[in-house]
C-alpha cells in the first residue's frame, strides 16, 4: 500500500482563488459517473479527523475540492474565543495533504478577514430567522446570522456544486439547508456524520482547551445523548448526566424546525446538549428514538 501525499494549491487572496478555480474549471472532467464537479468544505482550521472525514467525502463526491480555512469574526461575540481560537495553517495543509484527501489541483483558501470583508463588517447580512432564535441563538446571539453570511459569501467565492457540513453543528446544518432552500442558492448540501474519539467525545477544535480532568468531565456530553424513554424522561436523564458541567441547554427537537417535541411525542427526534466545562463551551447531539 502506498501512503503518497500531495500538496494542494494554497490561495490567500481573491485573485489567487479565482486563478485556482479557473484551473479547476479548465480541466476536462474525468469520464466518471460522479455527479459533482466541485465540492467545498468550510472550516475554521485547527483541523482534526472530523474535518478530514468531510474532505474525504468531498473527494469521493466531486472532481475537485476546495477547503476554506477562515476564523470568521462575524460569528464570534465580543466575549468569545476569537483571539485565542487555535490557528496553524502549515499543520492544517499537511493534514489535508494526506492519502485520499487533497491533490495538487485542489485548493485551500485561507483568507484574512480583510480579504473576506474588504469594506469592513457587512451592512447587509443573512438572517437565520426562527432557527437562529433558539438554542445556539439564545446563548450566542447573532452567531447563526454570522455563520450564514460567511457561508453564502464563501459559496459565491468558491462556486461549488456541493457543500459539505458536519452533523456536529446540527443547528448550523439545518440553517444552511434552510437558507439554500429559501434563497434558491444553487448548491447541493451534504451532511456528514459526527466523528468521535474512542471514548465517545465528539471531535472539536475546542477540545484542545480541555485539561485532563476537564476532558473527563466533558465525556458527560456524549453520555447524556444515551438517554432513553419518553420525551420528559430523556430530557431529565440528559440533564442528570450533565451535572458535573455548567449546562447551557438540553433540547429534544424536531430535526428540521428545531421546535421542542411535546411530552407525548413518539418517534425520532434530535437531542442536543450544550455545556461549559472549565472555560470551554462544548456542544453535541444525536438522533434518538422517543417513547420507544
Ligand atoms: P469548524 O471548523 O468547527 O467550523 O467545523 C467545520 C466543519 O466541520 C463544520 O461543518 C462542522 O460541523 C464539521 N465538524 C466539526 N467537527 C466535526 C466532527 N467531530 N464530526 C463531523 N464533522 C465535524
Amino acid at each position: 500500500m502506498t501512503t503518497q501525499t500531495s500538496t494542494p494549491t494554497l490561495a490567500h487572496t481573491r485573485d489567487e482563488l479565482a486563478a485556482a478555480l479557473a484551473e479547476q474549471d479548465g480541466r476536462p472532467a474525468p469520464g466518471s459517473s460522479r455527479p459533482y464537479r466541485r465540492a467545498v468544505v468550510m472550516t475554521m482550521g485547527a483541523l482534526h479527523a472530523g474535518h478530514l472525514s468531510l474532505v474525504a467525502r468531498a473527494r469521493e463526491l466531486a472532481d475537485a475540492v476546495v477547503v476554506t480555512i477562515f476564523v470568521n469574526p462575524l460569528q464570534f461575540s465580543p466575549s468569545e474565543d476569537l483571539a485565542r481560537y487555535p490557528r496553524d495553517l502549515d499543520r492544517d495543509v499537511a493534514l489535508l495533504s494526506g492519502p485520499g484527501l487533497l491533490r495538487p489541483e485542489d485548493v485551500v483558501f485561507a483568507p484574512d478577514p480583510q480579504v473576506v470583508y474588504p469594506d469592513g463588517d457587512p451592512v447587509v447580512r443573512v438572517s437565520a430567522g426562527a432557527i437562529g432564535d433558539v438554542l445556539e441563538g439564545v446563548s450566542r446571539p447573532g452567531h447563526l446570522d454570522g455563520v450564514l453570511t460567511v457561508v453564502l459569501k464563501l459559496l459565491h467565492l468558491t462556486r461549488p456544486d456541493v457543500a459539505l457540513f458536519g452533523a456536529k453543528d446540527a443547528q448550523q446544518l439545518a440553517a444552511v439547508r434552510r437558507m439554500v432552500r429559501d434563497l434558491d442558492v444553487p448548491v447541493a448540501v451534504h451532511g456528514v456524520p459526527i466523528v468521535r474519539d474512542d471514548d465517545g467525545i465528539a471531535l472539536s477544535s475546542r477540545n484542545a482547551y480541555l485539561g485532563g480532568e476537564e476532558r473527563r468531565r466533558a465525556l458527560a456530553l456524549s453520555r447524556a445523548l444515551r438517554a432513553t424513554g419518553t420525551a420528559e424522561q430523556i430530557r431529565a436523564a440528559a440533564r442528570q448526566a450533565l451535572q458535573e458541567t455548567d449546562v447551557d441547554y438540553v433540547a429534544l427537537v424536531d430535526p428540521e424546525t428545531f421546535a421542542e417535541v411535546p411530552a407525548d411525542f413518539v418517534g425520532e427526534a434530535l437531542l442536543l446538549v450544550a455545556a461549559t466545562v472549565g472555560t470551554t463551551r462544548l456542544i453535541d447531539n444525536a438522533l434518538v428514538e422517543v417513547g420507544a
